[in-house]
Parts: C-alpha cells; sequence; structure tokens
C-alpha cells in the first residue's frame, strides 16, 4: 500500500542550482527509514515533495505504485508532523486533532471513535480541553502524533519532531515513536540532523550532503563500513 520510490528526484528554486540531485531510493511498506545529514543538505526539501508541498522539478515520485508528482498533499494517503508541531493556537486539544478528519468527510460517530482510540493510548484523555499554550512541550509534541496517528493515514513523514524538546524527553519520545509506528504497521520516513537518533531508530538510514546521496543502509552497515569519509565522521565510525 505504502511504498514509496523516488526515480530520478531533483529539486531547484526558482532556476537556482539544484538543491537535490539525482536521487533514487525505494523505501518499503512498513519500514522506519530515516533522513540524516547537516542542516541545509535537502532533508526538508525531499520531505516536502513527497508530501506535496513542495513542486518536483525533476523525476517520478510513486506512492503504493502510482505516480503522484502532480498529486495534492490531500490526495496522497500520508500524514506529516512538522519540528514547531504546528497546533493551531485558538483550538483545544480535541479539535486539534480531529481538525484534518473534518476535510475528509469521516462521520462524527467514527471521529470521535478513532479520537478515543488514539487519546487512549497517547495518555491524552485528561487533557482534551487544553488549549495549546497550556501544554509543556511533551504534551504538544503527543498531540501532534495524535493527529498524524488519528488520519489512519499508511504512511507518516516527520521533520525533525523532537528538536524542540530537552535530552530526557527527546530519548523517551524516540522510544515512543517507534513503538507506535510497529504497533501501526506505519511507513515512517523520518528527518533529522541527530545521529544517535537516527542510529537508534532507523531500520534503515540515507545520508544526504550537499543535495546527494552519501549512502542508504541499516545502521550497522553505515558504522561498520561507510562508504565514505563524509558518513564516516558523521556518523562517528572510527574509519
Ligand atoms: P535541510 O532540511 O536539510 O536543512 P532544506 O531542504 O531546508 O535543508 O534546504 C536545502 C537547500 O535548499 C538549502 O540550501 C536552502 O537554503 C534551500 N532552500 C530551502 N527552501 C528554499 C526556498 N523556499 N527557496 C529557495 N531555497 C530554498
Ligand atoms: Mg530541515
Amino acid at each position: 500500500m505504502s511504498k514509496v520510490e523516488l526515480q530520478n528526484i531533483s529539486k531547484s528554486y526558482d532556476k537556482q542550482a539544484d538543491v537535490l540531485h539525482n536521487i533514487n531510493l525505494s523505501i518499503e511498506k512498513g519500514e522506519f527509514f530515516v533522513l540524516v545529514g547537516p542542516s541545509g543538505s535537502g532533508k526538508s526539501t525531499l520531505l516536502r515533495m513527497i508530501a506535496g508541498l513542495e513542486e518536483i522539478t525533476g523525476g517520478t515520485l510513486k506512492i503504493a505504485d502510482r505516480v503522484v508528482n502532480h498529486l495534492p498533499p490531500k490526495d496522497r494517503n500520508l500524514s506529516m508532523v512538522f519540528q514547531n508541531y504546528a497546533l493551531y493556537p485558538h483550538l483545544n486539544v480535541e479539535q486539534n486533532i480531529l481538525f484534518g478528519l473534518r476535510a475528509k468527510k469521516v462521520s462524527k460517530q467514527e471521529q470521535q471513535e478513532r479520537l478515543k482510540a488514539t487519546v487512549d493510548m497517547m495518555g491524552l484523555s485528561n487533557l482534551l480541553k487544553r488549549k495549546p499554550r497550556e501544554l509543556s512541550g511533551g504534551q504538544r509534541q503527543r498531540v501532534a502524533l495524535a493527529r498524524s496517528v488519528v488520519s489512519e493515514a499508511p504512511l507518516c513523514l516527520m521533520d525533525e519532531p523532537l528538536s524542540n524538546l530537552d535530552a530526557k524527553l527527546r530519548a523517551h519520545m524516540r522510544i515512543e515513536i517507534r513503538r507506535l509506528q510497529k504497533k501501526l504497521g506505519l511507513t515512517m520516513i523520518y528527518v533529522t540532523h541527530d545521529q544517535v537518533e537516527a542510529m537508534t531508530m532507523g531500520d534503515r538510514i540515507m545520508v544526504l550532503n550537499n543535495g546527494e546521496i552519501q549512502q542508504v543502509g541499516e545502521p550497522i552497515t553505515l558504522y561498520n563500513e561507510p562508504a565514505n569519509l563524509f558518513v564516516a565522521s558523521f556518523i562517528g565510525s572510527p574509519k
């Protein structure tokens, strides 16, 4: 259902030089795929193209065997969690979680069923009437995750979702996200610039630098057999 294929994907903004070059990649259904690289390497651009929030200027993008280059985000059957969570400040937790479902014309009854299952699972049941400003960073993060989970989309895209949290909460949320992804069988594309996050969370990792793939592989492979010095120093292996 949710295999993602990138064939010769490239991107340039406003006819400037490419910020991504010839990206070829296949992400399997149910895989936790981590996209890692330094700031400015093109991670968010790639994720936003998959989401449909950024025009693809070269190549072909397929989701579930269908070319989606020109499909609007709402027709791609995916959910997205951003770095800043992007919660609506004037809506309470329940309204924030259900926001996306209203546009999809999910019935009131089904909305309530999905809401209950999701907030129970995420430990948010007693916070439903609070506004985002009345929540801690970790709670806001869980609301953003709940909003993504409640959509029941098989493909989930996350762009540095933990970067605003303190170290302890970050460590906790890594485990939480991995658990959720496994439980729901989600295909996950997870962007981070944090090597530890990449190494501990990913089934596979892709290292990006200057818009080019440096290596794709399992964490242990990147560590033991880095393709080049960049990967070695970025991952922290002793090559
Ligand atoms: P990352 O998420 O890895 O930090 P980005 O995808 O945000 O990298 O950026 C990759 C490159 O594209 C950077 O050089 C950045 O300046 C450029 N870029 C990103 N967004 C835009 C935009 N809207 N217009 C022009 N250039 C952009
Ligand atoms: Mg980014």
